[in-house]
């Protein structure tokens, strides 16, 4: 069977991991010149980290964490107003940049990728698909995936314009190699909130530092200088925030979006298939969508290679060959049948954490800093997580059913 992937972030690679040992022909396009390095830092656990036990992956992640274990949140002097120090919350986070995570995935790809590219059409045939690339090559598949995020060319070629649920913030980050600035910050999550404004800060290895903003803004439009709005919008707050806006990068070494869930209601159609955030986006504020994005790529491969046993009698063949039609469909639709109900319950997580990450308004951010105190009580850390996103703590767990066959 031959696959292409469309996007070679976090779904796309670690979907190609799994086709390509269960004998599967994958190649990946990726829009980006080069591979993405960098970018913002992640909280990874749960499904995803199950998922990347059973890659073998897990002592490389650790190698290449970022152990957080307070978040302090700071005035326009850098001097405390809360903290939390983070012990016993979940069993395992695993804190490192999205781009440390994609490379350790990719670093076992041995599909080849194509940077630079996308997918310029695609028609479904009779028993495939014909794919024109941008680059104005060609290629004939047996299956289309889109795993190219929440702007994914793939589910708007497949499905039209289906338009993602704007969250009402933005949301920026880069990474910036300044010693002095890193040993302000150290290796605590420090953090300045102004109502409507969120900037924060994590010194990395090596003289970096990871930063991240993210501001209320009713009008989704991205702004045509992000890094000019950054400055305009931060540059006021205080703290080490004027040096470290004046150093600000342009796109793409810094990254600047929308915040936005994607809810659809089909995940697949013919012989093309969405996968990650270009169907499934949960947003930052609900903190799992690198997690859920491997997840649904396990589940995904699983149930392809499950069919493709099932079409031969228990036999898995050297190519993955699935057979008729009507064996790819049902796959494509279980495995959007054990996804979906569990990424609506952590979309709803994230919608209602929503208000606290850049408060509206003076009272919450006191409402919050309250929060934080109590959290520092004997059992106060779950007590803070269900409070601010009621059911939260319980979900982390419960996603990790989705790798279940018959969850
Ligand atoms: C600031 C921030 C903080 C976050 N924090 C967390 C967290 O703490 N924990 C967590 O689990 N998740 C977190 N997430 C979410 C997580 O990063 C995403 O859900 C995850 O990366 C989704 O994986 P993906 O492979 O679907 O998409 P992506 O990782 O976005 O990969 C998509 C790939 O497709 C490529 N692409 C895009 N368009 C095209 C095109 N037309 N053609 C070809 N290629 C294309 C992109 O360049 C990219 O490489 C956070 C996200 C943000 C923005």
């Amino acid at each position: 069977m031959r696959a292409l992937i469309c996007g070679a972030g976090i779904a796309g690679l670690t979907l190609a991991w799994h086709l390509e040992r269960a004998g599967w022909e994958v190649e990946l396009v990726e829009r980006a010149p080069g591979f993405r390095d960098g970018g913002y830092m992640i909280d990874f656990y749960g499904p995803g980290l199950e998922v990347a036990d059973r890659m073998g992956l897990r002592s490389r992640l650790f190698d290449v964490r970022h152990p957080v274990d307070e978040i302090r949140y700071v005035d326009r002097d850098g001097r405390q107003t809360s903290r939390l120090i983070l012990t016993s919350t979940l069993d395992e986070v695993v804190s490192l940049l999205r781009g440390d995570l994609a490379r350790t995935i990719g670093d076992d790809v041995r599909a080849p990728i194509t940077y630079g590219t996308s997918v310029e059409a695609a028609e479904q045939t009779g028993g495939g698909v014909s794919v024109r690339l941008t680059d104005g090559t060609s290629r004939e598949v047996d299956l289309l995936v889109g795993a190219d995020g929440t702007g994914s060319r793939v589910r708007e070629l497949a499905f039209g314009d289906v338009a993602p649920r704007y969250l009402g913030h933005h949301v920026a980050a880069y990474v910036l190699t300044d010693a002095e600035l890193s040993r302000r910050v150290g290796t605590r999550y420090q953090l300045r909130t102004e109502p409507g404004l969120m900037a924060g800060a994590y010194a990395l290895r090596d003289d970096r530092l990871a930063l991240l903003f993210l501001r209320r803004e009713p009008d989704p439009a991205i702004p045509a200088d992000p890094a000019a709005s950054l400055r305009r919008h931060f540059g006021g707050l205080g703290w080490i925030l004027p040096d470290a806006l004046e150093r600000c990068p342009s796109p793409p070494a810094l990254y600047y979006d929308r915040v936005t869930q994607v809810e659809m209601e089909r995940w697949h159609r013919g012989r093309i298939v969405l996968l990650g955030d270009a169907c499934q986006a949960v947003s930052l504020f609900a903190g799992h969508g690198a997690s859920m994005a491997m997840a649904a790529a396990w589940v995904l491969a699983d149930e392809l290679t499950a069919s493709g046993e099932r079409a031969t009698g228990g036999h898995r063949t050297p190519n993955g060959e699935l057979g008729a039609d009507g064996e790819l469909a049902g796959a494509l639709e279980r495995y959007q049948q054990r996804m979906a109900p569990v990424i609506a319950d952590v979309q709803g997580f994230g919608r209602r954490f929503l208000q606290w990450m850049a408060p509206s308004s003076r009272w919450r951010i006191v409402a919050r800093d309250l929060m934080f105190r109590l959290a520092a009580l004997p059992g106060g850390e779950r007590l803070f997580v269900n409070s601010l996103s009621p059911g939260g703590h319980d979900l982390i767990r419960s996603s990790s059913t989705v790798l279940e066959r018959d969850a």
